[in-house]
């Protein structure tokens, strides 16, 4: 790779080179798999959904489950009203879901379909749903379009009665199955009574039985996502991704919210667990009190290892601020963070956050690639790079250990089980962190060093 100045890289205007993000569509077709028994649907060609079924399979190791409005020639000059009709009659007949989610890609974003016009004039089954958001790649990221498909449910489905059901609504934010899983685990200490839209555990990391399940036993039950209007208050975790969804369900059903970061590290989920004892005024179990106690004592015996060192972080944008605050609580330097997800907030709390730990010098950007990633490390060199596979080739060609954190993670296996969230998420992040450090020292030390060690 050349060497560019940092100024030129960022200052590019016409291409964008190793995506920190991918298809908005990505991110809806998850939300939409986290709803039981509903068949995610991608309006456009069948090339689109093939892609976005294959990241998502390649992230979770799991089949992603779809179907496709099959543009050809005559759908991209008339219109694809026929395609989704026919579409529509095919699903509800052969695969039977309960409900379908139609997310649209840039080719039917182009052409114009107008969907809510299109699904009001199609026939569906009594008892079945359909619903839709848009979803053009061209703006946005799958952030993005996780956001809006679950906007999209709650605009379709969510009711206001009037009489309170005395759950909270939570919004998880773009994380795996065994964080939303962990999530449910602390709710459940906590007493609190919730509906989680999405919920992708039991869909995307279900037990293998040896026999295949259309419909696997997980996802947010359709009568639940209608009951959000009686929610008593929404937890939206993620800023920028469960806030606008909080903000859509506030305005339809007067539902008032709370937004706050991803609940990864000490403080972010000390915020988390305090706002559900608010909810259920109940004490805070020992087995949540012993969990921290343990982390704070893990943080202390690696301080050592990850004390002053430089780490570079990438991903989505709720993700990178989640880890960057559990690093800086570990005394290491965020000293690149970058998103590919367009979306000024990200700079900002990422500078709050910086500002808060007292440590300057530090670069934040949002709608950026790898490609400046990469040139900002060439120019100054980081100990470590956290984020997802495509940080890869960056960390060999720098010589720099990758720790693989986020989205996608398409070379491991097991990951999407294991949460980041919450203290045992910390516990985690801080057992991948320092084993990467420690391996790198013992590959790169002399070898009468390493005897020492060992
Ligand atoms: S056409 Fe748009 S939605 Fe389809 S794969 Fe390309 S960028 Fe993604």
């Amino acid at each position: 790779m050349l060497n560019y100045t940092t100024k030129e890289v960022a200052d590019r205007k016409a291409l964008t080179i190793n995506p920190a993000k991918t298809c908005q569509p990505v991110g809806a077709m998850y939300a939409a798999l986290g709803v039981h028994k509903c068949l995610p649907h991608s309006h456009g060609s069948q090339g689109c959904c093939a892609f976005h079924r294959m990241f998502l399979t390649r992230h979770f190791k799991e089949p992603a489950m779809a179907s496709s409005s099959s543009f050809t020639e005559g759908a991209s000059v008339f219109g694809g009203g026929s395609n989704l009709k026919t579409a529509a009659k095919n699903i509800f007949d052969l695969y039977k879901p309960d409900i379908i989610a139609v997310h649209t890609t840039c080719l039917s974003e182009t052409i114009g379909d107008d969907l809510n016009a299109l699904i009001i004039d199609i026939d569906v089954p009594e008892g079945k749903y359909m619903v839709h958001c848009n979803t053009p790649s061209y703006k946005g990221s799958h952030v993005t379009g996780f956001t809006n498909m679950v906007s999209g449910f709650i605009n379709y489905l969510s009711k206001k009665t009037g009489v309170s059901n005395e759950k909270i609504c939570l919004m998880p934010g773009f994380v795996n199955p065994g964080d939303m899983r962990e999530y449910k685990r602390l709710l459940n200490a906590m007493k609190v009574d919730y509906t989680m839209l999405p919920d992708t555990s039991g869909v995307l990391d279900t037990p293998m039985t040896g026999k295949f399940e259309m419909y696997p036993k997980g996802g947010t039950q359709i009568p639940d996502i209608i009951g959000l209007g009686d929610c008593k208050k929404t937890i939206a975790l993620g800023l920028q991704t469960s806030e606008p969804s909080a903000e859509v369900l506030r305005k339809k059903c007067g539902v008032e919210y709370e937004a706050m970061p991803l609940p990864m590290g000490v403080e972010m989920t000390d915020k988390f667990i305090m706002a559900l004892q608010d909810l259920s005024k109940e004490e805070i179990p020992f087995e949540i009190e012993e969990e921290r106690g343990q982390l704070v004592d893990m943080m202390l015996d690696i301080h050592p290892y990850t004390y002053g060192k430089k780490v570079a972080i990438f991903g989505d944008p709720d993700t990178v601020l989640g880890i960057a605050a559990f690093v800086l609580e570990l005394g290491m330097i965020p000293k690149y963070m970058i998103t590919g997800t367009p979306g000024a907030a990200f700079e900002k709390k990422a500078n709050e956050l910086l500002e808060k730990f007292a440590v300057t010098d530090c670069v934040a950007k949002a709608d950026t690639d790898l490609f400046l990633l990469h040139q900002m490390m060439k120019n100054e060199k980081v100990d470590l790079l956290i984020g997802g596979t495509h940080g890869k080739t960056i960390a060999r060609a720098e010589d720099v250990p990758l720790v693989r954190m986020g989205f996608p993670i398409i070379d491991r296996y097991i990951h999407s089980y294991m949460p980041l969230v919450g203290y045992k998420g910390a516990i985690r992040m801080a057992e991948l962190i320092t084993n990467a450090i420690m391996d790198y020292q013992d590959s790169h030390c002399d070898e009468k060093d390493l005897e020492v060690v060992m």
